[in-house]
This record gives structure tokens, C-alpha cells and sequence, in this order.
């Protein structure tokens, strides 16, 4: 849509306040001690203005800005993921019931259904929205939690101008500055797309429509009209977002390399370094895989099952009959990047990974992605000697 806008501090801050009026629970960027996460905005002073972040291998810090900027960092430590996928849920709950004779009576637990307003989603985080909505509500078998809540979303996403040194989305092409358009179901990827500028001529929001809500919600807000000059300066700084980035994944040969790797050494290698903590898997916005929990009152007159965040690097996460089938942290560390990177490709028909690079920062070890990755790329042209089957 080709509309642009221009919003001034005091206009997010009443667009905050007309989602809210409008019944929209408003999740976005907030600081929580040393870290910012995805939490609920009550006002503009929620964000956190003035605050950047440094990341790189095993580290994240926050750090003060001068500028005033409200969206002065690079991905969250926590990403959108828990809005429409928790960690930890009830799926259903049971009583029993006397008058029916002692039966159990089980009833599935409902969501709230206030809508979400996402503000301040992330090009990555937002490509790994659409990823969920693929895996969990797009085919034969619908997650009814996560479409429940994911259903009616408004999404004021934000270009990203401060890339962190863990940042790879340019490579992936899922960011800095987020696809207008969802490459799998053709709709509006976004209602709003904001880019904070600052600069000689002031603090502003360059604000591009992405539908009629987004447009009304601009006009709610009563934004000044923006022009193709504000356009430009918005991609300018996205594309200056973009060339910072110093990390990346070979996207177009990323299939090929995981698939000649299956007995590369490099498992070794990377598993002499791993700890299996799934530190990794629990902060990636795309990691969808869960177990369940049943727990029951001492009395065995109710029950609860619940759903929780699981990681392929436990042990459990491959227990069949008779023990897990990845015994080992090598096994473990091949089957999580080769399914991010590859057989996700298979599956789904998209990369797994959106390079938030959150698996990078939040790893104990350091372990890098890109570089192994690029490491196994290295080894399959050269021919890595085969290694002995892993279990
Ligand atoms: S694999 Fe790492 S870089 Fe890729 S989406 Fe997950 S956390 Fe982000
Ligand atoms: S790669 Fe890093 S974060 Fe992931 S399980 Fe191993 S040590 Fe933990």
C-alpha cells in the first residue's frame, strides 16, 4: 500500500493507548532487569527508551543510549514465541465427578481471547511468527491454542536499525527490514511498519501502511502524511542495518552441505563443546517441539495436563521403548542444525532459521551457528573422512 507516515514519540504513545481502548492486549519490547523480553505495554514508558545491547558469542548486555531511541537493540533475549506458544500451558483439565458414579470429567482449557497487538516485532521474530503459523495452524492438524490466539493480530512491526554482532538475517533474507508480503500465504506480513529515525530534522516514526487496519490505526493517531523521501531514508537506514552485519549462512547451498554431512567429524567437534543444556532450542523463536506433563492432587479428584517447551539436546526428547534413539550429544547437535537448516526444508518448505542469532548469544559455549554451519560447508567440498556411526 502506498501510503507512508510519519509519527512523533507522542504518537506511539497514543497508539499504544487506542489499541488498548480498542480491546487489543498490546505485547511487546520491554526491560526486565538486565535484559529486554516480550511482555505487555501498558503505556510508551513500558518500552525501553534509551536502552541498547550488545551480543555476541555467550554474551548479551544491556547498555545505555544517549539518543533516546526506543528501538536502539537488535533481538531480544526473548523473542515473540511465548505470546502464541508458552512455554507452559494446560491443555485440559479433569474432576471427578461424584454424582456420575466417580467418573473422571475432562474439559480442554480455553485461551484468553482478548486479541494481540504485536508493536515492535522484529523482521526475524515476524518471519518466525509466519514459520509457527505454517507448522501449527496451517495444516490438516490446527494447534486450537496457538490459532486461538493468533487469530485477529494487529502487527506494528519495527525495521531494524542496530543489528547486534550475532545478527545473520540479511543473509536468510528475513530481515533487517521486514517482506511486506508472507512468502507463504501471500497476505500482508505486517499492519505497520515503523522505522525510527533521528536524526538533525527530529525523532520520528517513518510509518508504511500494510492494510486498512494499519492505515486506520494511522489515522487514529491522526499522523502526519509522510512522503517517498521519508521511504527512502527509512530503507537507507535498514540497508546500512544490512551491511553491518557481519555473519551469515550460504542459504542457497545450506540444504545440500547438512545433507553430505551426516557423517562428518565435525559432530565431534562441536560436541566436545557442547553442554546439551538446550539453552538454544528454548530461546529460537521457531523451536516448536513439546511434552507433556500430567499432574494430579494427592486426593486423585482432579488433574491437570500440560503442555510444555521440550528440546531435541534432552535425553528424553528421543525415548522410545527401550532408551532415546540420540544417546549422544553429537547425535543431538546433528539432528537440531540439520532439521533448522535442512530437513525443515524438506518438511515445511522453508529455512527453519530466521538468524536472530539468539542461539549464538544465549549459548554457555559460544557455539555459533554460521560457523558450523560454514564449517560443514568447508569440510564437504574438501571431503570430510567419514566418522563411525553415531548413536
Ligand atoms: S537457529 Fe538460532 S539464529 Fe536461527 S532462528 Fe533459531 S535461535 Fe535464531
Ligand atoms: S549448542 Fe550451546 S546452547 Fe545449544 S545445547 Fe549445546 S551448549 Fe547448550
Amino acid at each position: 500500500m502506498d501510503d507512508i507516515r510519519i509519527l512523533t514519540p507522542t504518537d506511539l504513545g497514543t497508539l499504544i493507548v487506542e489499541l488498548r481502548t480498542s480491546g487489543f492486549r498490546v505485547m511487546g519490547p520491554t526491560r526486565r532487569g538486565d535484559a529486554i523480553v516480550t511482555a505487555q505495554i501498558r503505556s510508551v514508558s513500558d518500552l525501553p527508551q534509551g536502552v541498547g545491547d550488545t551480543q555476541e558469542p555467550a554474551e548479551y548486555r544491556l547498555h545505555d543510549r544517549d539518543d533516546g531511541a526506543y528501538f536502539g537493540f537488535a533481538a531480544p533475549a526473548q523473542s515473540t514465541k511465548p505470546v502464541f506458544f508458552p512455554a507452559e500451558e494446560v491443555v485440559w483439565r479433569g474432576r471427578r465427578d461424584h454424582e456420575r458414579g466417580g467418573h473422571f470429567t475432562v474439559e480442554r482449557d480455553t485461551v484468553d481471547a482478548a486479541p494481540i497487538a504485536l508493536l515492535g516485532v522484529r523482521s526475524c521474530d515476524l518471519r518466525a511468527v509466519q514459520i509457527h503459523d505454517q507448522v501449527l495452524s496451517a495444516r490438516h492438524f490446527r494447534d486450537a491454542h496457538y490459532t486461538a490466539r493468533r487469530d485477529g493480530t494487529v502487527v506494528i512491526a519495527v525495521a531494524c536499525s542496530h543489528p547486534a554482532a550475532t545478527c545473520f538475517c540479511a543473509s536468510l533474507g528475513t530481515g533487517p527490514r521486514p517482506a511486506a508480503i508472507d512468502p507463504q500465504t501471500g497476505q500482508p506480513s505486517y499492519d505497520l511498519l515503523l522505522t525510527e529515525v533521528i536524526d538533525d530534522a527530529g525523532h520520528r516514526f517513518v510509518a508504511e501502511i500494510g492494510t486498512d487496519a494499519g492505515r486506520e490505526l494511522a489515522d487514529a493517531v491522526e499522523a502526519a502524511k509522510g512522503t517517498e523521501t521519508d521511504r527512502a531514508k527509512a530503507i537507507e537506514i535498514t540497508d546500512a542495518a544490512a551491511a553491518r552485519q557481519t555473519r551469515a549462512i550460504d542459504r542457497d547451498n545450506v540444504h545440500g552441505v547438512l545433507k553430505a554431512s551426516a557423517e562428518s567429524t565435525r559432530w565431534e567437534d562441536v560436541a566436545s563443546r557442547c553442554l546439551a543444556c538446550t539453552n538454544c532450542t528454548m530461546v529460537c523463536p521457531t523451536c516448536f517441539c513439546t511434552t507433556v506433563s500430567d499432574v494430579s492432587d494427592l486426593a486423585g479428584e482432579s488433574a491437570e495436563r500440560h503442555r510444555v517447551w521440550d528440546s531435541c539436546f534432552s535425553a528424553d526428547f528421543s525415548y522410545i521403548h527401550g532408551g532415546p534413539t540420540r544417546e549422544s550429544t553429537t547425535a543431538r547437535y546433528r539432528q537440531w542444525i540439520t532439521h533448522k537448516l535442512s530437513s525443515w526444508q524438506d518438511q515445511f518448505g522453508m529455512l527453519g532459521c530466521v538468524g536472530c542469532g539468539r542461539c549464538i548469544a544465549w549459548c554457555p559455549a559460544g557455539i555459533d551457528i554460521t560457523e558450523e554451519a560454514a564449517a560443514l560447508g568447508r569440510m564437504s567440498v574438501l571431503g570430510s573422512p567419514a566418522s563411525a556411526a553415531m548413536t
